[in-house]
C-alpha cells in the first residue's frame, strides 16, 4: 500500500508570507531553512508519495491575481524539482475562511480520492503543517500530523477539536527542523 505525505506550503516548504499572506512575487519567496536538502532525501530514499495541500484564500480575485501568485510558485517547484523532489499532485483551495468550504483544509472535500481507496495506507500517511489546522487535517484524514514550527499555533477559528485533543492524540512529532523530520519518517 501507498504512503503519502501531505504538505502544506505556506510556512512549511516556504516561509510565511508577510500580511496579507500572500507570495505574489519572486521577492517574497523564502525556503524553509534545510528544507530542500532534507525533503530531497525523504522524496528519494524513503516510500512515500508527496502531495501539496494548500489553503491561497481568494486566490484568482482581484486582490491576489493568479498571474501574481504563479511565478514565485512555479519558481518554488522548478528548484523543488532540480534536486528530485516532485509532488504527485498540488491541491490549491481558493476560498475564503468565512465560506466555510468543504473544500477547504482542514475539511477534506478536495481528498476523497484519496479515501476509502485499498492501495493507499492513510492510517501511515502523515500531514506536514505549520498550523493546528493541519493537525485537524491530519485527523480528518485519519492520519498523523508532523507539526513544523509548532509553538506557532495559528488557525484556531477553524478547528473543531480542542488544540489539547489534536496535539495529544493527532500529533506524531513537534519539530523546528526538517532534518528531524527525515530522522522521524526514516523509521516509519
Ligand atoms: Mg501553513
Amino acid at each position: 500500500m501507498q504512503k503519502y505525505l501531505f504538505i502544506d506550503r505556506d510556512g512549511t516548504l516556504i516561509e510565511s508570507p508577510p500580511s496579507p499572506l500572500q507570495i505574489d512575487s519572486i521577492e517574497k519567496l523564502r525556503f524553509y531553512p534545510q528544507v530542500i536538502t532534507w525533503l530531497a532525501k525523504i522524496a528519494t530514499k524513503l516510500n512515500f508519495k508527496l502531495v501539496m495541500v494548500t489553503n491561497q484564500n481568494g486566490l484568482g480575485t482581484i486582490s491576489y491575481p493568479i498571474n501574481t501568485f504563479l511565478p514565485a510558485h512555479n519558481f518554488m517547484l522548478d528548484v523543488f524539482k532540480n534536486e528530485c523532489i516532485e509532488f504527485y499532485e498540488i491541491i490549491i483551495d481558493d476560498s475564503l475562511p468565512e465560506e466555510n468550504s468543504a473544500k477547504r483544509k482542514p475539511r477534506i472535500g478536495r481528498m476523497t480520492h484519496y479515501l476509502n481507496n485499498p492501495a493507499i495506507d492513510i492510517k501511515n500517511s502523515f500531514v506536514i503543517g505549520d498550523r493546528i489546522t493541519d493537525v485537524q487535517f491530519a485527523k480528518n484524514l485519519g492520519c498523523k500530523a508532523i507539526n513544523i514550527n509548532a509553538e506557532n499555533i495559528r488557525g484556531q477559528k477553524e478547528i473543531t477539536d480542542t488544540i489539547d485533543e489534536l496535539r495529544t492524540n493527532w500529533t506524531a512529532l513537534e519539530t523546528t527542523s526538517w532534518k528531524e523530520i527525515y530522522e522521524f519518517l526514516k523509521v516509519q
